[in-house]
């Protein structure tokens, strides 16, 4: 687990709120949740029950599935659907993570790479 990520979510907490909110769920609790595994080093054998939950729907995904917006951002596909430009997968990687919450420029490695080439 990335505590670095962690404790930046704790710190800014309006990242859990706001993912907390969308799956109807009390952001307070997410947060908690958030601090009780940043004081275990992450360790997934320190929550329980409804903390799980909290976990898997608010925390985990602001960890492991951070979409990538491409090196060009968001583009709109043949059927008028926006799609992100990244061509590596579509999910920050855990290395660029800490930096694109710190920069707030949701980019994996390659598409990091590529935009900065673009400039
Ligand atoms: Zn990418």
């Amino acid at each position: 687990m990335n505590l670095e990520v962690i404790n930046h979510l704790i710190d800014n907490e309006h990242y859990i709120m706001e993912k907390a909110a969308d799956c109807g769920l009390d952001g307070s609790i997410s947060l908690i949740v958030a601090q009780i595994l940043r004081d275990n080093n992450g360790e997934l054998s320190s929550i329980k029950g409804k903390q799980i939950y909290h976990y898997e729907n608010v925390i985990r995904p602001l960890l492991e599935e951070v979409v990538c917006e491409g090196p060009i951002g968001f583009v709109e596909d043949e059927d008028g659907n926006y799609e992100s430009s990244c061509i590596n997968g579509g999910i920050v990687d855990d290395e660029s993570l800490y930096q694109a919450y710190l920069e707030e420029d949701f980019k994996c490695q390659t598409c990091r790479y590529d935009a900065e080439k673009m400039h």
